[in-house]
């Protein structure tokens, strides 16, 4: 049986055996836990446990005895509330766990939020899938010249191809050499009985960055949607962000729908207005124009402020 089906039974299995609880579940969230959301070409986020839910941040914040929740109104009213107030604590007291296939250069970006618990993949114990991340032909942008850490505009369909040509060429390569330096197969299978193979932590060292990873990742509510509010923005890479837009739009709007509204409303698709842009915003409802030069902006805020509110 392929290591994909054996997967697929294991998930199915856990799917079949319902367990009895007094917590507070999500149905929503109950029906897509454990299934994968694929994300990439060979990525994937799959819920694996979770605690709590919108009632448990109302329960929280009444400090209550019981349920905590009045009325769906009033539970909905105190969550944006807190959101709007930057009370955050009571979002603490939801926890959840993911299990997320992701290439090494964006977990390299994704571990940088240090409010969350890892527990990757070993590839010193064991062998990495022979699966890379290959951009689609529509993501090969070339260098973006307003924003060094971005990207902008198409390539050419012939560079385009190239370097595809090149990403894949360059994976495989590795990979063939990894699994020379190993002396065995993803399989376990030994490629050549006579001889010692390199052992498993130093054989990985020349993979290339697109090679996939693993890990269960496990952070509260609060610490989620400050990863979210960096990473699902279009400042974030392209790859992380399809990520942050699975676990924003598939798990957190199942798990937390007052909260992921809430969050959308005052966090996600809100702007925040500096002083001088309020005093900015101030004089053109009086009819003023003020011009760049004397706004008191720089050109990136201003560029932003007059964009956000249509000011020509
Ligand atoms: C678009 C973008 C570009 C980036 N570019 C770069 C880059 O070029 N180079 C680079 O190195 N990083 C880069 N980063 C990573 C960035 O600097 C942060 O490390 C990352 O976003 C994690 O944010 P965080 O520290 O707020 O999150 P977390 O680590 O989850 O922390 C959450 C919050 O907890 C508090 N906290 C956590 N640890 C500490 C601590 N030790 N001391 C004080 N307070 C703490 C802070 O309030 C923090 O905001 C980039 C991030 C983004 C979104």
């Amino acid at each position: 049986m392929s290591e994909k089906k054996k997967e697929l039974n294991e998930i199915k299995n856990l799917r079949s055996k319902p367990k009895k609880t007094l917590r507070v579940t999500s149905a929503s969230l109950e029906s897509i836990i454990y299934k994968p959301f694929k994300v990439l070409d060979h990525g994937f986020i799959r819920v694996i446990d979770y605690m709590g839910d919108d009632s448990a941040i109302v329960q929280s914040a009444r400090v209550s005895y019981g349920e905590g929740t009045k009325k769906v109104s009033n539970d909905s009213g105190l969550i944006r509330y807190l959101m709007k107030n930057w009370h955050t604590t009571p979002f603490e007291m939801c926890e959840i766990k993911l299990h997320i296939k992701l290439p090494i250069f964006i977990a390299r970006q994704w571990i940088r939020h240090r409010t969350a618990n890892v527990n990757e993949y070993s590839a010193r114990y064991s062998i990495l899938d022979k699966e890379f991340y290959i951009p689609k032909a529509q993501n090969m942008s070339s260098q973006s010249k307003t924003n060094k850490q971005g990207r902008e505009g198409s390539l050419s369909k012939k560079d385009t191809k190239k370097f595809l040509e090149i990403l894949k060429d360059d994976a495989e390569r590795n990979y063939k050499h990894y699994e020379d330096m190993l002396n065995e197969k993803q399989n376990g299978e030994i490629k050549n009985e006579n001889k010692k193979g390199l052992s498993r932590e130093l054989a990985r060292i020349n993979l290339t960055l697109n090679t996939y990873t693993q890990w269960y990742w496990k952070i509260d509510l609060h610490n989620l949607l400050h990863f979210l509010y960096l990473r699902e923005d279009t400042h974030a890479q392209y790859e992380i962000q399809a990520y942050a837009e699975i676990i924003l739009n598939k798990i957190v709007k199942r798990w937390v729908p007052h909260t992921y509204n809430a969050f959308k409303e005052f966090q996600l698709e809100s702007f925040n207005l500096s002083r001088t842009a309020t005093e900015i915003i101030k004089q053109r409802l009086k009819g003023k124009k003020i011009s760049y030069e004397k706004s008191g902006l720089n050109k990136r805020e201003w560029n932003e402020l007059t964009r956000r509110f249509g000011i020509k």
